[in-house]
């Protein structure tokens, strides 16, 4: 029989779980075993062969390797044993470099897989009698579950107990309204998923509600594993500098190959080399020329950011959003926990019929005490005394109401006791005050707590006047101030609703609570400013408190605006385009404003960071170009919509991660620029010794080996270069920035003829001074290589190499010396040496060589000095 037509006894008896004490330890490690962990199958992962075999599938290097072949099948054929050795080691760098490429993509796939645990979803059980939270991986059939708005649905499961309901489902049925659930629904045995309204599916959300279930089906079982194999073979993201990359290599190729095909046909024309030999020198070259393993080296490089941005709080869902992130320029923030610290204290009350507010201690008198008593009533948050130590439980809004009233004598417990609770209406962001039913003697209390403005309306008692001016002083004073109103009634409402409750009141009094800000965010709002970045400040307060706040933070500076929910309600979408520049607080919003704000900045073309944390704020969070979501507060969905989890909640940590940002899109351009560099110089200098000479400073595998060292190591190593602090002092930059723009193109260029220059140079010194061509091409290796590795510290910077310490990335140091060391190998070794086709030159060469080396470091000073060379402006 299907689990939703069954009741609860049946469900208890075959899953042999007491639905009020869950599965005992012993039942879960049972089942485990038998039935596996609650987790889709993951993508089956390719083989090493496979991954090998994938790097042979650029055209160039098949080319090469046909070439190669070609060439060892000419060498058997004319019986010469040394031309054996230069086919075979083109293949043998080949499958170096494929090697090097299999280990650099899979440190890329690890990082990403690195990511994905980083979210892992936790799950509300009962289990042992006990309720506790768990990785949703470790959930098995029978156990019961908790939920809650806010939660995705941990696997397929049959509701027990369910309070207003609402799961959204459009991942399984299509259907993006939420559907209404209930626990005592009874539904059809052929029903379709979407109308199994008693039952919920792993994957879904709940968007409203609370709910008791319990676990049918878990992973490839669920409804959402019955389908998983269609999800599966989603494509891997590639960010947009990625995508502009590939663009870019595309054109470079292109640009190679017309160039590889001038030096194939002049060396043709020429007969300047045996036909074989020139194809596969123009092949190398284009091989080299294309930075093939620039996309592996991006995710690299981006990756590394994200481990870093760990370390500093900020968990990154997906790896573009590192990216963005650098060039966010507008951050909106909730106020409450992310700007303050959420330490409420509740220093001072007024109760109606006062003069001015009174402090509070532990002294207080009517009839601020049954002020604080009925606060408390309304409140589901406790303190708990443990000795000397205060534990506060829940929203600290309502515990700081709780505890000024334990300490002026009415503990929780003691008035819960006198005035029992019958009914509630929780508090929402959206109506900003909650409502308690009690039982008063043989009557009932009514209790109404929250935003005065709202309260004001149901009130038809009190000073409401003096209450506003209160208000308003309290506010000022950076306090956040809640209205208590209450009614006495004499029979219970058959249906208590908001209708029925939140009526006819009578004003109790306010109180204002301190919620001090965070002094971290004081000093990220000052980094904010000096990095051309506007915080904006988003709250559920009152406009006059945020207002204080927003002043003591910084955030908001003389001349600016303050914006409340209905003033926004009011703007059209040209109003709010023409002062969003200006707002720098909106006050009493609820999460749909967030939506307009949002892309009020986006259509002002600027990239804007959102912070949220319930349900309602994930579209806010999905339409934001970086939503960043409260690991502390926040939701599931929060977290699974946004792009960046704070997992201390702190608005410091988003502005520490633009920082980490901006370093990592600097620290790409350094590798793209180190990279294309290089390469343009290898095309050169062939290029240019066979127009000006009709020949080849460097072989074929000579060409591959520069490659293969100078490509991979110090590349990564550069894109590990620490982030420097003066980054944010720059402005951030604009949304659709190239990658070349700030004059890296022509930089790249430069450099790429410098090379050229200097490694013609060598070769007709080497040419001169031994009288062969293999002389002058061992000194044109020895220097381009060298001069391609030492170069690698020129690009650290877009300040003068010497202006800190030139050593201080130690990764770098390592890649260079290794790089170094397989240079000096095959220059120096004997046997390496020949099959490189490199001769041993007169000492002093060596040296000549070293020194043009060195040549591009004062270059590169001078072009720093002059202002020729910046990544940014
Ligand atoms: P932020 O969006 O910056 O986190 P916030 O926490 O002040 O701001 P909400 O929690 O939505 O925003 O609160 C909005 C308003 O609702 C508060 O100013 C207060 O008047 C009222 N309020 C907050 N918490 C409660 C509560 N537990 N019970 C009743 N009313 C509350």
């Amino acid at each position: 029989m299907a689990f939703h037509t069954q009741g609860k006894a049946e469900l208890e008896e075959q899953f042999s779980v007491d639905s009020g004490r869950g599965l005992t330890t012993e039942q879960v490690n049972a089942r485990l075993l038998e039935q596996g962990e609650n987790r889709l199958a993951a993508k089956k992962k390719k083989t090493w062969l496979q991954r090998f075999l994938m790097q042979f599938k650029d055209v160039m290097i098949i080319i090469l390797i046909i070439a190669a072949a070609i060439s060892f099948g000419l060498a058997i054929y004319e019986n010469e044993p040394s031309s054996f050795f230069e086919p075979a080691l083109i293949l043998l760098i080949v499958i170096i470099n494929a090697i090097m490429g299999v280990l650099q993509e899979s440190k890329a796939e690890k990082a990403l897989d690195a990511l994905m645990g980083l979210s892992v979803q936790k799950a509300r059980v009962l289990r042992d009698g006990q309720e506790c939270v768990i990785d949703s991986v470790k959930l098995v059939e029978g156990d019961i579950i908790l939920l809650e708005a806010g939660d995705y649905v941990p696997a397929d499961a049959r509701l027990l107990r369910s309070s207003n309901l609402k799961s959204e489902e459009s991942a399984l049925t299509g259907e993006s309204v939420p559907s209404e659930k209930d626990a005592l629904a009874t539904v059809k045995e052929d029903a379709p998923l979407g109308d199994r309204t008693n039952m919920v599916f792993s994957g879904c959300s709940i968007t409203y509600g609370t709910a008791v279930a319990m676990v049918v089906a878990t992973g490839m079982k669920t409804e959402m594993g019955k389908i998983a194999s269609l999800l599966n073979n989603e494509q891997e993201e590639q960010t947009p500098l990625q995508r502009k990359l590939a663009v870019l290599g595309k054109y470079l190729g292109i640009a190679a190959l017309l160039a590889c095909a001038i030096i194939f046909v002049i060396g043709l024309v020429d007969k300047a080399m045996s036909p074989i030999e020139l194809f596969m020198v123009s092949v190398s070259l284009a091989v080299s020329a294309i930075p093939e393993g620039l996309p592996a080296i991006v995710t690299i490089v981006l990756s590394i950011g994200v481990q870093r941005m760990v370390k500093r709080n900020a968990i990154i869902r997906r790896l573009p959003a590192v990216e963005t992130l650098g060039s966010a320029s507008v951050i909106c923030s909730d106020k409450t926990g992310t700007l303050t610290q959420n330490r409420m204290t509740l220093t001072e009350a007024w109760a109606d019929g006062m003069d001015e507010p009174a402090h509070i201690g532990m002294s207080a008198q009517e009839p601020i005490c049954t002020l604080l008593k009925y606060g408390s009533l309304c409140c589901d948050g406790s303190v708990v005394f443990v000795g000397d130590d205060i534990t506060h439980i829940g929203d600290p809004t309502e515990t700081a109401i709780v505890f000024a009233a334990h300490r002026n004598g009415m503990p929780k417990e003691a008035i819960n006791r006198e005035l029992p609770r019958v009914f509630e209406l929780p508090f929402d962001s959206e109506r900003k005050r909650m409502t308690t039913l009690h039982r008063m003697g043989d009557k009932y209390l009514v209790i109404v707590k929250g935003a005065f403005d709202g309260l004001e309306p149901l009130c038809i008692k009190g000073d409401l006047q003096k209450a506003e001016a209160v208000l308003s002083d309290m506010s000022q004073r950076a306090l956040r101030v809640l209205a208590i109103a209450y009614k006495i009634i004499d029979v219970l409402p058959k249906e208590p609703t908001m209708e029925e409750m939140e009526n006819g009141l009578e004003l109790l009094g306010l109180v204002g609570m301190i919620d001090p800000p965070r002094e971290e965010a004081r000093v990220a709002v000052m980094t904010c400013k000096e990095a051309g970045i506007k915080p904006v400040m988003i709250t559920g307060d009152h406009v006059i408190t945020a207002t204080a706040i927003a002043k003591q933070l910084g955030i908001f500076n003389e001349g600016d605006e303050s914006v409340t929910g209905a003033e926004l309600a009011l703007m059209s979408d040209e109003q709010l385009d023409q002062r969003v520049r200006n707002i720098s607080v909106y006050a009493r919003v609820s999460p749909e404003d967030k939506i307009r704000i949002v892309k009020a900045w986006q259509r002002a073309d600027q990239v804007v960071s959102m912070t949220g944390d319930g349900v309602n704020d994930a579209p806010a969070l999905k339409a934001a170009d970086i939503g960043c979501a409260m690991g502390i507060t926040g939701t599931d969905v929060a977290k699974g919509t946004a792009d960046m989890t704070l997992s201390d909640d702190n608005f410091a940590t988003i502005v520490e991660a633009v920082k980490e940002g901006r370093g990592i899109y600097d620290n790409i351009k350094k590798v793209v620029g180190f990279l294309l560099g290089t390469n343009i110089g290898e095309v050169l200098v062939v290029f240019f010794a066979m127009i000006l000479w009709r020949k080849t400073p460097l072989l074929s595998m000579q060409l591959l080996w520069i490659n293969l060292v100078t490509d991979s190591l110090p590349a990564i190593a550069l894109g590990r270069e620490a982030v420097n602090e003066r980054i944010m002092h720059q402005k951030p930059k604009s949304k659709n920035e190239s990658i070349f723009s700030h004059g890296l193109g022509i930089k790249i260029a430069l450099q790429g003829i410098m090379f050229a220059i200097i490694t013609l140079v060598a070769f007709q010194i080497g040419l001169k001074a031994t009288g062969t061509d293999e002389g002058g091409r061992t000194m044109a290796f020895m220097t381009l290589s060298l001069m391609q590795v030492i170069h690698a510290f020129n690009m650290r910077s877009d300040r003068s190499l010497f202006a800190s310490n030139p050593f201080a990335n130690k990764s770098l140091n390592i890649a260079i010396l290794i790089s170094t060391a397989m240079i000096w190998l095959v220059l120096l070794v004997p046997p390496i040496q020949q099959v490189f086709a490199l001769v041993a030159l007169p000492v002093k060469y060596y040296f000549i060589s070293i020194a043009m080396a060195l040549i591009p470091i004062p270059v590169m000073e001078i072009a720093k000095a002059i202002g020729l060379v910046k990544h940014r402006h």
